[in-house]
């Protein structure tokens, strides 16, 4: 817990409201200070960028991030070969090597660069599903920069900005109390901004979620996909009506085709799909015509197969992406561990900038069959169960799994069977499946969903 949530989870109710006021007034700053005006209209500007303008940015950016990272990067420099910095002074990426997780986790300082003092870092925490929290480091300009690009290339998309009043889901502690009776959220006044908790969210407690909404007038929601889409269906069930809404923006989980409708249905509005990291490494957002486009300014993505060819377009593949936006920790040819494919169709918008066909899911989320398949659409599982609230697919050997279900009324053992069935479809026949029925499915401790829970051993070849 850090030093503000210890002194958070004490205080009561309206002291915490007033806490995060303050808090949001230094926010604001962060937002909407010096420069962010700025970022926003560059943003927009880039956007009737053709091909070749994109190529000719990134050209430019990417030779002077890799000869900063070549002299000025502690690791990079005692990593990379004598023959791969004169290719980084070229802006050469090809023969640069992949760059995991670990070493961040390990010595995130060695990524900071040498010849840079800025004022003030800000130090975001990742805390990934397991192990130490990842350190990544902001200038203030790099993180006012990427919150005006989720406001030109997300929310304005959407038709919304973050000077509207918006709903929060995320990891944040917002009720410290589990037992809470509510409410079960608080309010920055500075930014109008309502926090939800998302581990109070249960069929009983939905109404007082829905009542917040309307209170506080909120044109928007914006975090965690899975909180909006259980809130969606809590709402269908109890027929609590939705306050009018502009849009919904989900991030974090992979926002399924059932996801959507239901909350499109319960919500009244559309919804819109964001892919971003905390590490500002990559960043697509949904256009008018529910493409997902790659700002192509935020980082170089590299969609790779296992021998680490790139893959064409309709072929799935592992993400890895150079950032561009940040330069102060630069991340080259960073694995995200997530997979996705690229699609080849120009989109009807115009904007020339690539499009992402899926976002399929985490490579932790792989699941193996006996005879070594591994598979990552797991979650078709559930697509069309009338009788499963939420689901989870637990990998507990190579030839058992576990299918933990949230039932609605009506499951059955037509419902088991059918489970057992479409898991042995993707697994064969050798795969003994036990369904079984949980009130809930426990969140990580940033609050996240895991769809798939591997109990295996790392599955997935290195492809560096
Ligand atoms: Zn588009």
């Amino acid at each position: 817990m850090s030093k503000w949530d210890s002194v958070y989870v004490r205080l009561p109710t309206p002291a915490q409201n007033a806490a995060i006021s303050i808090f949001g007034l230094y926010w604001h700053w962060l937002r909407f200070g010096p420069g962010y005006v700025d970022f926003v209209r560059e943003y927009e500007e880039r956007e009737r960028f053709t091909v070749n303008d994109w190529a000719r940015w990134q050209a430019s950016r990417l030779r002077e991030q890799l000869t900063a990272c070549a002299n000025h990067v502690p690791y990079y420099r005692e990593h990379w070969s004598a023959a791969q910095k004169r290719a980084a002074a070229r802006g050469e990426l090809g023969g640069l090597p992949l760059l995991e997780k670990e070493p961040i986790r390990s010595a995130p300082t060695s990524f900071l660069r040498d010849d840079l003092t800025p004022r003030r870092p800000h130090v975001f925490l990742t805390s990934g599903t397991t192990g130490t929290p990842i350190s990544t480091y902001f200038t203030v300009p790099e993180l006012r920069a990427s919150l005006a690009l989720r406001e030109a290339r997300s929310a304005r998309w959407a038709g919304v900005s973050f000077s509207m009043p918006r709903a929060t889901f995320s990891g944040r502690l917002v009720e410290p109390d589990p037992h809470s009776a509510g409410p079960f959220h608080r309010v920055n006044l500075v930014e109008r901004q309502v926090y939800f908790s998302a581990f109070h969210l249960r069929s009983d407690t939905a109404i007082q979620y829905v009542d917040a909404l309307r209170l506080h007038k909120i044109a928007w929601g914006t975090g965690y996909a899975v909180s909006y889409y259980l809130l969606a269906r809590f709402m269908l069930e109890r027929h609590l009506s939705s306050p009018p809404l502009k849009a919904i923006i989900t991030t974090s989980e992979k926002l399924t085709v059932e996801m959507r409708q239901v909350m499109e249905q319960a919500y009244g509005c559309r919804v819109f799909e964001e892919y971003s990291t905390v590490e500002n490494a990559v960043f697509a957002g949904e256009c008018e015509n529910g493409r997902l486009h790659v700002s192509p300014d935020v980082s170089i993505v590299e969609i790779l197969s296992p021998d680490g060819r790139p893959c064409p377009p309709g072929e799935l593949g592992e993400v890895v992406a150079t950032v561009l936006s940040r330069t102060y920790q630069p991340l080259i040819r960073f694995r995200l561990g997530d997979l996705a494919m690229w699609d080849a169709e120009q989109c009807p918008c115009g904007r020339q900038m690539p499009v992402i066909k899926e976002v399929v899911g985490r490579i932790e989320d792989v699941i193996a069959g006996p005879d070594g398949r591994q598979m990552v659409r797991f979650h078709g599982v559930f697509v069309g169960q009338p009788h499963v609230r939420e689901g989870q697919v637990v990998q507990e050997a190579l030839d058992r799994i576990r299918v933990k279900v949230v039932p609605t009324d009506g499951f059955g053992q037509e419902d088991i069977a059918d489970i057992i069935r479409r898991v042995q479809q993707r697994l064969g026949n050798g795969v003994t499946v036990v369904v079984e029925q949980v009130k809930d499915i426990p969140r990580t401790p940033a609050g996240k969903f895991q769809a798939v829970v591997s109990k295996l051993q790392k599955l997935d070849g290195d492809s560096t």
